[in-house]
């Protein structure tokens, strides 16, 4: 099983609630989190314990306003 974002072979473009701009995937959470906050690190920690593995949580945020949002991405069979 593997992500189709973090292997590049899927995006997705979702729109900002608020300015309608395409949000940037930042990235795996952890990656993007870890690094910076131990305290965040173990709220994600507790997140994917709970979460589907055979999902992938994704971080977006907006260009324009900052705005973030985490989409859950299904994994694919290869
Ligand atoms: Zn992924
Ligand atoms: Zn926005």
């Amino acid at each position: 099983m593997l992500c189709p974002l973090c292997n590049g072979l899927d995006r997705v473009f979702p729109l900002c609630p608020n300015c309608e701009e395409i949000l940037e995937d930042a990235g795996m959470l952890e990656n993007f989190f870890a690094p910076y906050n131990p305290y965040l690190a173990q709220e994600i920690l507790e997140a994917s314990n709970n979460a589907n593995h055979d999902e992938c949580i994704h971080l977006f945020s907006c260009p324009k306003c900052g705005y973030d949002q985490r989409l859950a991405i299904k994994k694919i069979d290869t």
